[in-house]
C-alpha cells in the first residue's frame, strides 16, 4: 500500500486534534470543519471504504458507531442530534481513501445534500 493519510495520523506521524483513540479506533477534530462540530472517526486498521468492507467487518463497524454515538453523547450533540457521513467513491465525495466516519452536529444540517 502506498503511504495513506489516516494510517499516518492513527501512527502519530501526522499531528491531529484528537477527540478518542482506543486499540480499534481513533476520532480528531477534522481539518476544514463543516460544522461546529465535525469529528473524523476511523479504525486504525487500514480499509479503503465502504466497497472494501467484508462479512467479518460487521463487528467493527457496530463498534465503529457506537464509538461515534458515544463520541456525540460526550459532545452534548444527542439531544439536538447529529449526522453521521461515510462517503464512498468518487460520487459520493471520498476524498481519503481510509474508511472514516463524519460526525456532524452543532447546528441545523440541510437535507438533501448536494
Ligand atoms: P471525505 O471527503 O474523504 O469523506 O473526508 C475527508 C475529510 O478529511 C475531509 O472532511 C477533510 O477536511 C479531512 N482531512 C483531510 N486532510 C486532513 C488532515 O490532514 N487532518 C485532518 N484532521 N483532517 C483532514
Ligand atoms: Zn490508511
Amino acid at each position: 500500500m502506498d503511504s495513506c493519510l489516516f494510517c499516518d495520523i492513527a501512527a502519530g506521524k501526522i499531528p491531529s486534534t484528537e477527540v478518542f483513540s482506543d486499540e480499534d479506533f481513533l476520532a480528531f477534530a477534522d481539518i476544514d470543519a463543516k460544522a461546529p462540530t465535525h469529528i473524523l472517526v476511523i479504525p486504525r486498521r487500514h480499509v479503503a471504504g465502504l466497497n472494501d468492507l467484508e462479512p467479518e467487518d460487521a463487528d467493527l463497524l457496530g463498534r465503529m458507531v457506537l464509538t461515534a454515538t458515544a463520541i456525540a453523547a460526550e459532545q452534548d450533540l444527542s439531544a439536538l442530534g447529529y449526522r453521521f457521513v461515510i462517503n464512498c467513491g468518487q460520487d459520493g465525495g471520498q476524498t481519503v481513501p481510509h474508511l472514516h466516519l463524519h460526525i456532524l452536529g452543532g447546528r441545523p444540517l440541510a437535507w438533501p445534500p448536494g
